[in-house]
């Protein structure tokens, strides 16, 4: 790894490998009666605390090793934000083992790609996931055993998955003594690959001190900002970026931790919220529209949510109004990606900011905001030229830092740094105070006339309009500016706009130049694997669209 020259005078303090382990020992040794909640897929609401987690971990760290796992192994899950997939978190890194979350939202074709790609040995999954892995099983020579994370009694009869095990079963017949490995803190711990919307996915795959520093730095007030105060309602799935890093935040600051299962529609989130007394959760924007539909159709409040951050893609500031203004949710708008831990940046305030007016602050809180410290970020012209923060030029974006990623796994696409910097493939500004925000993402920015029109900036104009619930604006061929843009809008149920008056009301909101060329609405967007629209399709779709204009 590292060859940085050695000072003859080397400091005198502990040399204690910062490991996954310790997150979960600390949690039970400090925070052992704070509670762990889960909607569980079997349709009840299970309880436990920190100290029982533990004790099953270490009991599934014993069956592991029981199955022969040895470090650096790779088990892999297919499960919901609950309990057992917690536990499976801790056992699998804690043992020195990588633990290899899946998108059970991928193709099945996709998850035995992941799986054989990433030489899987063992598979824990829901019962909601069964059809999937009997799809997947005889395309997975590796893989020796599946565990399916239930009582023995909702095993399936006549499977043909082999080896075949009911999870408590498995943590029944082992022990909880168990003591962690002491093992270098470089070592792998997690597997996560990204959702790969365009050619095969690629592995990130994480250390064990990547993860700490992660869990440091996004704890921190300017960040996700969690406390052994917080009832923490991770709604952003273990299987994508290890819920943001929120699984090992957590227990670090002993935060009550709420998981809702595979129930994310707005009526069992807000139940959740308010039987647990959430006071902050984390999400993609779409999470975000059912849940506030809900609330406003049935003319609620919440008692006891305070703060969310928002990333995975733009939040648009509409919808950061209406949980500020109408439900007193303070919305912390973060950016970062699967390469990343993920997070690189987060918008909050600065001192020098309290005396702005609402209006002035929004349009800072909008952008998508400031570093944490571990992460350095700068924005480079094509020809790789840094480019000046004055939070107008725009350029790719690059970063680099100690939970950022090297190379991909197995060294898929090979070197991809940039003089020691990441390209992330986001085109961005940022401001003379640091303050950075996505224009868009390269492959989406439309090229109109050699100049460059951002996307997002558009959608959050769109979406602003009280009768568009959801917008997604692509480049369409056009015969004078090589593309133009084409807005696709959905309406909210029962409202009703036209496409004149919607392209009037883009009037004054943005340069004359950047107003789309057509308006079409759909029913809906398309959604990737991880909530984000997916342009490609809509790409394909429209790509016979004739412009007015054209
Ligand atoms: P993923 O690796 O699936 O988490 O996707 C990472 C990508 O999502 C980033 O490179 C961005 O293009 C996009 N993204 C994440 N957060 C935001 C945000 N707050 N605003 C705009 N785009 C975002």
């Amino acid at each position: 790894m590292s060859s940085y020259p050695m000072s003859p005078l080397m400091g005198q303090m502990m040399s204690k490998p910062m490991l996954i382990s310790s997150l979960i020992e600390h949690a039970d040794r400090y925070f052992g009666k704070n509670e762990i909640v889960s909607r569980r897929v079997e349709g009840d609401i299970h309880r436990y605390n920190y100290t029982e987690c533990h004790k099953r971990a270490k009991k599934l760290a014993n069956a592991f090793a029981g199955m022969g796992v040895k470090m650096g192994d790779r088990i892999a899950t297919l499960a919901w934000n609950g309990y057992r997939h917690l536990e499976a978190y801790y056992a699998v890194s804690g043992s020195g083992a990588v633990l290899h979350t899946i998108n059970p939202r991928l193709h099945p074709e996709q998850i035995a790609y992941i799986a054989n790609h990433a030489e899987d040995q063992y598979l824990l999954f829901d019962i909601t996931f069964l059809p999937i892995v009997e799809a997947i099983a005889s395309h997975c020579p590796l893989i020796k055993g599946y565990i399916m994370m239930c009582d023995r009694d909702r095993l399936p009869a006549d499977s043909k998955i082999p080896n075949l095990m009911a999870y408590e079963d498995v943590i029944d017949a082992n022990s909880e003594d168990f003591v962690w490995p002491i093992f270098d803190e470089n070592s792998a711990s997690s597997l996560c690959y990204t959702s790969g919307t365009t050619g095969n996915p690629k592995g990130a795959l994480y250390s064990h001190r990547s993860t700490i520093l992660h869990s440091y730095a996004s704890s921190l007030p300017d960040g996700l900002n969690v406390s052994a105060r917080d009832s923490v309602l991770p709604v952003v799935p273990m299987f994508h970026v290890n819920a943001w890093g929120l699984p090992y935040s957590a227990p670090l600051n002993g935060s009550k931790l709420v998981f809702p299962g595979p129930n994310l529609d707005g009526k069992s989130l807000y139940e959740l919220f308010e039987q647990e007394k959430v006071t902050f959760s984390a999400g993609v924007p779409t999470v975000w529209l059912g849940l506030l539909t809900y609330v406003a159709q049935n003319n609620l409040k919440f008692s006891s949510f305070k703060r969310t951050v928002i990333g995975g893609s733009a939040c648009p500031p509409a919808m950061m109004k209406t949980l500020r203004n109408t439900y007193g949710v303070e919305v912390v708008h973060a950016w970062g990606m699967t390469e990343m831990s993920p997070l690189g940046t987060a918008g909050t305030l600065m001192a020098k900011h309290t005396d702005l007016d609402e209006d002035e602050k929004q349009s800072i809180l909008q952008k998508q905001g400031h570093v944490l410290y571990g992460v350095d970020m700068k924005i480079v012209d094509d020809a790789g030229k840094e480019l000046p923060w004055d939070g107008k030029t725009y350029g790719n974006l690059l970063v680099k830092g100690q939970w950022i990623i090297d190379h991909y796994y197995k060294n898929e696409g090979g070197d991809v740094l940039e003089d020691g910097w990441f390209p992330t493939g986001d085109v961005a500004t940022i401001d003379g105070d640091g303050y950075m925000q996505i224009t868009d993402r390269s492959k989406d920015v439309i090229k109109s006339g050699g100049e460059w029109i951002g996307t997002i900036d558009l959608e959050n104009v769109a979406v602003s309009h009280p009768a568009i619930l959801q917008a997604a604006c692509i480049g369409v061929f056009h015969p004078k500016w090589d593309e133009r843009p084409l807005l696709l809008a959905v309406k909210k149920p029962g409202a009703e706009v036209s496409k004149e008056e919607l392209l009037q009301y883009f009037d004054g909101k943005v340069a004359k130049w950047w107003l789309p060329d057509d308006v079409v609405f759909i029913d809906s967007l398309p959604l990737g694997a991880t909530g984000k629209i997916l342009k490609n399709k809509l790409r394909e779709q429209f790509k016979e669209h004739k412009l007015p204009t054209a």
